[in-house]
């Protein structure tokens, strides 16, 4: 597999936001997202085998396996059995592009899905089908930068009603207040939340 880096953090996102988490990056990512923060996972990358990623993971009981994009590898299913045969909780961020009909319905297994709103400039690579592997302890994430991501996700929702747990962060120049009160006005079943790792360390890398 082609990674990009693996270090020990908190989340910084999602439903597990806080937890002590151990991050394996991959390399490689199909789109390219206007706001991106990490673009240094668009190319590049180690190849290491799952028995060296293995090797390199530490007795944190919650792994995040980020990107880049996770799915465009063949063994991030092999390296996602591996974890839970050891034990471990794993949280899988992917794009929302590729199909995710592979990961394995398991208690121990959060999916972050990611919707692409229009800010992004990859709003029309979402693929639907993946909703259907969604369910009650995965997460639906929008990155929301502007009123019309804001619309874009409210909407998206409304047409496409599913039992998880939802996620509203803001990017760019958005003010994550004007977010919240939005879900408070429609009163929408839908968390908002910073990225706490950037509250925390800023743009450093590798956090
Ligand atoms: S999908 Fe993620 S890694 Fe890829 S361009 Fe978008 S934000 Fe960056």
């Amino acid at each position: 597999m082609k990674i990009c880096e693996y270090f020990r953090s908190i989340q910084g996102e999602g439903v597990t936001i806080g937890i002590p988490t151990y991050f394996i990056r991959t390399a490689g990512c199909n789109l390219r997202c206007e706001w991106c923060d990490t673009t240094y996972a668009w190319e590049g990358g180690r190849e290491m085998s799952v028995d060296e990623i293995m090797e390199m993971v530490d007795d944190t009981e919650n792994v995040c396996i980020t990107g880049g994009e996770p799915m465009l590898q063949k063994d991030t299913l092999k390296l996602l059995d591996r974890l839970l045969k050891v034990g471990k909780k794993v949280i899988i961020e992917t794009n929302g592009s590729v199909d995710i009909s592979g990961i394995p319905k398991d208690d121990k297994v959060i999916i972050s899905l990611d919707v692409k709103c229009p800010s992004s400039g990859m709003s029309e690579k979402n693929l639907p089908s993946n909703l259907e592997h969604i369910g009650k302890k995965d997460q639906i994430k929008f990155v929301i930068g502007n009123q019309v991501d804001l619309n874009y996700a409210i909407r998206y929702l409304r047409e496409n009603p599913v039992d998880a747990n939802v996620v509203f962060g803001a990017v760019g120049g958005m003010d994550l207040r004007d977010i919240a009160e939005e879900v408070v006005r429609r009163k929408l079943n839908v968390r908002v939340l910073p990225q706490l790792h950037k509250i925390i360390w800023g743009e450093e890398r590798s956090v």
